[in-house]
């Protein structure tokens, strides 16, 4: 879990002429969606469940560091509920209830194909004219998960946590569609981006996943120096400037509700990246993270909303990524091949 430290880099200069040392928090910050939803898939169906993209992201999360939820929910949202989180660990100090607002509400139907599903409602409710106050310590965070939602709110985060030294931001084709020079600005104050492929092929019109990268990390004057495309039940992609890595996701023969899976993916790989923050973002940890990512949104399909996340054990998350690396592991053929 996470702990306070004093990091020497952080010291400036005080007038008097000694130094003043910044204490930073490790732990994560998250704004995005903390929602109500119902969710019909061919193995059953949950009316009002918990839900939202930072729930889903905190649950994972919180395997590696503190998390701090950022966030409005209504009258309606109850104390089970919250209790889900704090079972957790996860600080929700700044998840402000709004007298007389209502939860997000969010309603989709998954068939047969579990990779696309159908949204039937969504009500954005206290999310509506939201402005986020965050609290020091969501503030001294050192990473930062800017989750879908309004890419407005997602920037006013972002503002509020100057120093973060890692921020990822995911979205989704909505506000592709309703705010993309909003978005585009967000995207161009982190770290990361993460969504799924198809999104990155609207976002920059290109039908190559390579393609659209590359656009993206020429924009200017800043660019993501990481994006992760994910694939649904094919897995994720990692791709930076310099490198690709492909990872399938987990083989599962019960797949009950995938709702969440993505946000529970970017848990794992932000905590992960998290909770090895003091050293340099190489490949082979952007690979590690890739792989408790996977591992993580395997567990989240098995059953509906955070049930089965809310359960989990950390021994469980370490056996299923040695399990997916045997799995995707194969020496090159020494074998001559003909012209
Ligand atoms: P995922 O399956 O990872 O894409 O995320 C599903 C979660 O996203 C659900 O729990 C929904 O509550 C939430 N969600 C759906 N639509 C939106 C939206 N427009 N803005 C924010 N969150 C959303």
């Amino acid at each position: 879990m996470g702990h306070s430290f004093c990091d020497p880099t952080a010291r400036t200069r005080a007038r008097g002429g000694g130094w003043i040392y910044k204490v930073r928090t490790m732990s994560i910050t998250v704004v995005g969606s903390i929602a109500y939803d119902t969710v019909t898939t061919p193995f059953g169906e949950r009316d009002r469940m918990l839900g939202g993209a930072a729930v889903h992201f905190a649950l994972a999360a919180s395997f590696f560091e503190e998390v701090r939820v950022v966030g409005p929910v209504g009258e309606d949202f109850g104390e089970p509920e919250l209790d889900v989180m704090r079972h957790r660990g996860v600080d929700i100090t700044d998840v402000e209830r709004i007298p007389g607002g209502k939860t997000f509400f969010w309603r989709g139907k998954y068939g047969w194909d579990l990779n696309s599903r159908e949204t039937l409602d969504t009500q954005l409710g206290v999310f509506e004219g939201f402005q986020p106050k965050l609290s020091e310590g969501s503030r001294a965070s050192e990473v930062l998960f800017l989750a879908n939602i309004q890419p407005d709110l997602q920037r006013d985060v972002r503002a509020q946590l100057p120093e973060a030294r890692f921020v990822a931001l995911d979205s989704m084709n909505l506000w592709i569609e309703a705010a993309r020079d909003s978005l585009v600005k967000a995207i161009a104050l982190c770290d990361c981006l993460i969504l799924n492929d198809s999104e990155l092929r609207q976002l920059t019109g290109k039908a190559s996943l390579l393609a659209a990268a590359r656009e993206i990390f020429s924009w200017q004057p800043a660019a993501p120096r990481v994006i992760v495309a994910k694939q649904g039940e094919y897995g994720a992609a990692l791709i930076t400037p310099e490198s690709f890595f492909s990872l399938p996701a987990f083989p599962l023969e019960t797949v009950v509700d995938p709702t969440g899976a993505g946000d529970t993916f970017a848990g794992g790989f932000v905590g992960y990246i998290a909770a090895h923050i003091e050293e340099e973002l190489t490949d082979d940890l952007l690979r590690q993270a890739m792989a408790h990512g996977t591992a993580l949104a395997s567990f989240n399909v098995e059953q509906f909303g955070t049930e089965r996340v809310a359960h989990l054990s950390g021994p469980e998350i370490v056996a299923r990524v040695r399990q997916l690396r045997e799995f995707t592991q194969f020496s090159a053929s020494a074998l001559p091949l003909g012209e």
